[in-house]
């Protein structure tokens, strides 16, 4: 067997009604938080609430930052800074989906920096973090135990994640804030989860152990993958699909994400795709990249009772019910642009060429 390391530090706690049950835990991560949150939905599904109930009861001062817009960029986190500066917040507490957790970890860097400019999220990876703790309300990023917080950069045109390693010293799984969440937002937000699963497993960087939490990852997806068909989820699913999100989390945060990622991320910049619909359209074609005998293709295809890569074609047209429209000039542009950073295509375990690149956008976008 090959030599590998994992690391995932998070303490977790997973279930309904878990945020009140172990508050005590927010008394060992500083002495005034700041609450980092969408603009509505945390204040509508109940999580907003229970977070101030359990600092209340613990005499913990906070302040509210709720302004994260989806894919947050550089000039939110640099105000939320400020602010958790003046304030005298010492600690995060990200609620919300994968934009407002990527965002309280990048705000914990700039507060716990005050001298110095945003540009140290690109190019200080040794810059320090304030403690963050984070909760998500969609199934979904794995923001929750990943390292990494993804930041829209308009002077670039694209999203990158920031280069300081910012795993949450503690988060909180509770499905139960997910019951009101919309089938749009939840089949978007799981074909995210299906693509963290998809390309760790696929990655030259996966390692045993990221493989297995994957095929569990997968197993549990798979049962959810009726109810995604119909838009109709019970509380076991929205369970199991907050957990499937949790262990893609923990793969990619040990293997990082691949193609699909780095082509969607244009695809959410320039037509406002959302971030999992835009992996799940160019998934089927990813898939394609590789040799018909792939072994790994198979096994993954296997574990979610696929045949083939027509059948996960069919399921990502079904669940995302596909329509938008693209240019040959536009999936031009996402060419070059994606062959401007060749790293996430080193993660591809074959040679990848731009005519392939180009390839997987035409496939996925003009037929
Ligand atoms: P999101 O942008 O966080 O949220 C999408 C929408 O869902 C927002 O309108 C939000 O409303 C709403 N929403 C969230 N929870 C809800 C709930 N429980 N009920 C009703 N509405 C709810 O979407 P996301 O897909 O979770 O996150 C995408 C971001 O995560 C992207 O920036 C992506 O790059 C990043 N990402 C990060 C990682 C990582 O490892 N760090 C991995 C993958 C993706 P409000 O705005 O009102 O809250
Ligand atoms: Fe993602």
């Amino acid at each position: 067997m090959d030599k590998f390391k994992f690391f995932m530090p998070t303490d977790t706690f997973f279930g309904r009604g878990c945020i009140l049950a172990n508050k005590e835990v927010f008394s060992s991560l500083g002495s005034k938080a700041m609450l980092v949150t969408g603009r509505n939905s945390a204040k509508k599904n109940g999580v907003q609430k229970d977070v101030t109930e359990a600092l209340d009861a613990l005499n913990i001062p906070w302040v509210l930052f709720d302004e994260v817009g989806e894919n947050p960029d550089v000039e939110t986190v640099e105000r939320a800074a400020k602010m958790a500066v003046s304030q005298k917040a010492d600690f995060m507490i990200g609620i919300g989906g994968g934009s407002p957790m990527d965002a309280a970890k990048a705000i914990a860097v700039l507060a716990a920096n005050p001298e110095k400019s945003s540009d140290i999220l690109f190019t200080e990876p040794k810059a320090k973090a304030m403690a963050v703790v984070e909760i998500p309300t969609t199934a979904g990023t794995g923001s929750e135990v990943t390292q990494y917080s993804i930041i829209t950069i308009h002077e670039k045109r694209t999203k990158r994640s920031i280069v300081q390693k910012v795993f949450a010293k503690v988060s909180f799984l509770d499905p139960k804030y997910m019951d009101g969440l919309s089938a749009e937002i939840t089949n978007n937000t799981a074909v995210d989860a299906l693509s963290h699963l998809i390309e760790s497993y696929l990655s030259v960087n996966a390692n045993y152990m990221s493989d297995k939490i994957v095929e569990m990852g997968l197993s549990l997806f798979k049962d959810c993958m009726p109810a995604l068909k119909l838009r109709a989820y019970t509380e076991e699913v929205r369970d199991k699909l907050m957990l499937a999100s949790a262990f893609a989390g923990v793969a990619i945060a040990q293997s990082g994400t691949s193609i699909p990622h780095c082509l969607g991320y244009f695809l959410t910049y320039e037509k406002d795709i959302p971030h999992g619909r835009a992996n799940g359209m160019v998934t089927r074609a990813y898939l394609e990249l590789f040799p018909k005998e792939d072994q790994k293709v198979a096994q993954l295809l296997h574990c979610l009772d696929m045949n083939n890569t027509e059948e996960m074609g069919e399921f990502l047209n079904e669940v995302l019910n596909i329509s938008e429209t693209f240019t040959v000039e536009e999936i031009s542009y996402y060419t070059d642009r994606t062959m401007e950073s060749p790293q996430k295509l080193a993660t591809f375990p074959y040679a990848v060429k731009k005519e392939d690149i180009f390839k997987v956008y035409e496939k996925s976008l003009l037929s």
